[in-house]
């Protein structure tokens, strides 16, 4: 076997996000319990960081505390995943809602440095906001995902690392093919991928049907990768997937790829992460 080329492979998932139901697919968690249950199979199955939402119980997208609380507080219980708190809603929401949970000093949050038109809608992330949020996270030392929905908001967030509001490593995860933004292809994620700066990680998030390639891109391409419901619910034409099912996949790829998976402290080491 020749050496290996490219760091461990760091694999998130993302059970669930801000769209589908129950009704959608049996399998999305929607409770506390429920994304606890998942989250155990997701760690056992290779995933080293899992990133999700809170529902209210109608299901709706919601910024409840306790919700963020119970989850943190059951995944640290029960596995060694990094747990990643979305701060991500896009209904008009004071910002201090939007990082509330930062002080349950999770390993991490999403940060969304620009905005972007969603299905529903558009999803204004001002800047002065964003600013905001990045210096919470590092007065608690939480480590930021930073969700680029396009090439803008790569800039934007080198942007924030060079005036010290993003420790190193700066870790860019390209949000690829939601439908009213940038298409997933391989020269967008190429040229993303070259826009970074020297030292930083970054991962794919391969939305619908553009999640299979995009995470097989993110493992040739020496990246780290995303999966799960939040971003797709179909392990193949017409047949819903588990969150566990789509981690698996993804490790047996990396295998046959010949990338090694990281486990979570490993990843904890990549990403320096400040909490746990
Ligand atoms: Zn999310």
């Amino acid at each position: 076997m020749p050496p290996r080329q490219h760091p461990k492979l760091i694999i998130t998932v993302a059970p669930v996000g801000s769209y589908a139901t129950t009704a959608d697919t049996p399998h999305i968690p929607v409770t506390p319990d429920a994304l606890i249950e998942d989250g155990i199979k997701c760690w056992e199955a290779g995933a080293s960081i899992l990133h999700y939402h809170a529902r209210d119980k109608d299901q709706k997208p919601c910024l409840d505390y306790d919700f963020f609380a119970r989850v943190l507080e059951g995944l640290r219980k029960h596995t060694r995943l990094i747990v990643q708190i979305s701060t991500g809603f896009r209904s008009p929401a004071h910002r201090d809602d939007r990082i509330r949970a930062v002080d349950l000093r999770p390993d991490m949050m999403s940060l969304n440095v620009g905005s972007v038109n969603l299905p529903k809608g558009p999803y204004p992330n001002d800047p002065a906001d964003v600013e905001y949020y990045a210096g919470k996270m590092i007065e608690y030392g939480v480590k930021p995902e930073i969700e680029c929905f396009d090439l803008s908001h790569i800039y934007a967030g080198i942007g924030l690392w060079k005036r010290g509001l993003i420790k190193d490593p700066p870790f860019f995860d390209m949000v690829m093919n939601i439908r009213t933004a940038l298409p997933y292809h391989p020269r967008h994620l190429v040229h993303m991928v070259d826009t970074i700066p020297e030292g930083a990680l970054w991962s794919v998030i391969g939305v619908g049907p553009a999640q299979l390639p995009a995470t097989t891109m993110g493992i040739i391409m020496g990246g780290n990768c995303r999966v799960g419901l939040e971003d797709n619910l179909f392990y193949r034409y017409n047949e819903l997937a588990t969150n566990a099912q789509l981690v698996e996949r993804v490790v047996r790829l990396a295998g046959e790829l010949q990338r090694e998976v990281a486990t979570p402290d490993e990843a904890r080491a990549m990403l320096r992460i400040e909490n746990s």
